[in-house]
């Protein structure tokens, strides 16, 4: 009896041994990944020596890849690498990220990216999720078509409409308010939607005019009609509450706008 007891004592205390080692261990994890991607706080940046920005990859004029060089080129980049040479002294000290309009956000708060510069537009439902610098590029959204179609406004857009979109964007919700009846057709990315326009599989693409723009420079066949019917400022978002950080790329943009780089940047992409 007194061996059977002796017996149980030992199963529970190595049972509790083995419990006590699981928790350490799956604590550690967590440690370490929290490492490895970083919490997006400028002291971890800096540890690390470079920031880590989301960026498109696929919308010309702000961040698209270039397939011969591999290099991601645009308005958006030319900033953040001026950013990472104002906190820290080298252009160079960035990792670029691709981000589609869906995945930016999700990303921020996972820890995967430290900053967004995406073509984002600052509103009042993402400063719920993320934090914003000041605005540094002014938008508008606009509808592009094929030459010669008879859509010349948003007040063309009828129940026989389909305008294409991309998921997440503010374009989506925002077309859905101007042009109620109209059939509103939601892909991925930029790339996937102005091919699906250029195959006849809607009438309009929509977003905002920069973006457009950047198409109608790839295939003069489009163009932009009716002007902008919405705002888009656009901001750089990092994690909520990372204010430090916040701090740091607001006065990195004041001193580009003051010292005449953000105009350079600004007209070697947009007033050639
Ligand atoms: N600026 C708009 C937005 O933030 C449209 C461009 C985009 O999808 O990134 O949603």
């Amino acid at each position: 009896m007194l061996k059977l007891k002796k017996f149980f004592r030992l199963v529970v205390l190595s049972l509790i041994s083995i419990l006590f080692l699981v928790a350490c261990n799956s604590n550690d994890e967590g440690k370490s990944s929290e490492k490895s991607t970083g919490d997006g706080g400028l002291a971890a940046i800096k540890e690390r020596d470079k920031i880590t920005f989301g960026v498109k990859f696929d919308t010309k004029l702000f961040g698209l890849k270039n397939p011969s060089t591999g290099e991601v080129e645009g308005f958006d980049i030319d900033i953040a690498k001026q950013l990472a040479k104002e906190i820290f002294g080298d252009e160079n000290k960035i990792e670029l990220v691709e981000v589609t309009s869906k995945t930016r956000i999700p990303l921020l708060n996972k820890g995967d990216i430290d900053a967004i510069i995406a073509t984002m537009t600052i509103t009042e439902e993402r400063r719920k999720e993320v934090d914003f610098t000041e605005v540094y590029f002014e938008a508008g959204q606009s509808l592009l078509v094929k030459k010669g179609s008879a859509i010349k406004s948003i007040d063309d857009l009828t129940k026989d409409t389909t305008v294409l979109a991309v998921k997440g964007s503010t374009s989506t919700d925002n077309i859905r308010k101007a042009a109620p009846d109209a059939q509103v057709l939601e892909f991925e990315n930029y790339a996937e939607a102005f091919t699906a326009l250029k195959a006849g599989k809607g009438d309009t693409l929509t977003t905002d005019n920069s973006i457009l723009l950047g198409m109608a420079s790839e295939d003069d066949s489009f163009e932009l009609v009716g002007g902008t019917f919405t705002d888009e400022p656009y901001g750089i978002a990092v994690k909520k509450g990372n204010t430090e950080f916040l701090d740091a790329l607001n006065k990195a943009l004041e001193t580009l706008k003051s010292n005449g780089e953000f105009d350079k940047i600004y007209n070697k992409w947009f007033d050639k």
